[in-house]
């Protein structure tokens, strides 16, 4: 059992959706499904992966604009996991229309995440913890035995998510990152919704934001 990451950057905005799977017994999920959810389903039939899960770090609409393709082209509707402090977020779609764009907002979310819960890909562990400030439900997900963290628009390769949306709080995101980021090992690799990959240490030392 190991985890299979495929990121896919799409969308108006270049949001990166990360297709991740037990490469044991293929199941997969999206993690921010942002756009395209044909190109996405495509990946993952490619490689005969199942996808049974969305995982939300938040609503934004480039996050979650390919969820309905996706859905649509699945036998079973797969599981949507969002924060309930983003749901009024998630009813609007994601706060589209204010940037002009049209987004079908696929299934309602089912499992409504939780600090502290763990979610499970086959036999991997995912924890999720709560990190409000770039949207007030936002969550990353940290796969210790993969050493990797989905970090949304929490924190960026050398920048941070912006706070000046509805909801936006610069405080809360400071905080959330000094705490739920940078109290993991330096190590483990940042993989967030928007720019390259890196890492906490690398965060830590040089994030001109922090
Ligand atoms: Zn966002
Ligand atoms: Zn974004």
């Amino acid at each position: 059992m190991s985890l299979e990451i495929v990121p896919l950057t799409l969308g108006p905005v270049f949001t990166n959706a990360y297709l991740v799977a037990d490469g044991g017994s293929g199941e997969a999920a999206v993690i921010d499904p942002a756009w395209d959810g044909g190109t996405i389903l495509a990946e993952a039939r490619r490689r005969g992966w199942q996808i049974r899960q969305l995982w939300y770090t938040h609503a934004h609409f480039d996050h979650i604009g390919g969820a309905a393709e996706i859905a649509a082209g699945l036998d079973t509707a797969p599981l949507v996991a969002l924060h309930p402090e983003d749901r009024p977020l998630w009813q609007v779609r994601g706060g589209a229309m204010l940037f002009g764009f049209k987004i079908e907002p696929g299934p309602a979310p089912g499992i409504a995440l939780e600090h502290g819960q763990f979610l499970q890909l086959g036999g991997l562990e995912f924890e999720v913890r709560h990190t409000p400030g770039h949207t007030p439900g936002h969550c990353i997900f940290h796969c210790a035995a993969a050493g990797a963290l989905f970090s949304g628009d929490l924190i960026f390769q050398g920048s941070v998510g912006r706070t000046d949306l509805p909801g936006g709080d610069w405080q809360s995101l400071v905080e959330s990152i000094r705490e739920q980021v940078f109290t993991l090992p330096d190590g483990i690799r940042i993989l967030s919704g928007h720019g390259g990959e890196t890492s906490v240490g690398v965060e830590k030392r040089t994030n001109p934001f922090l």
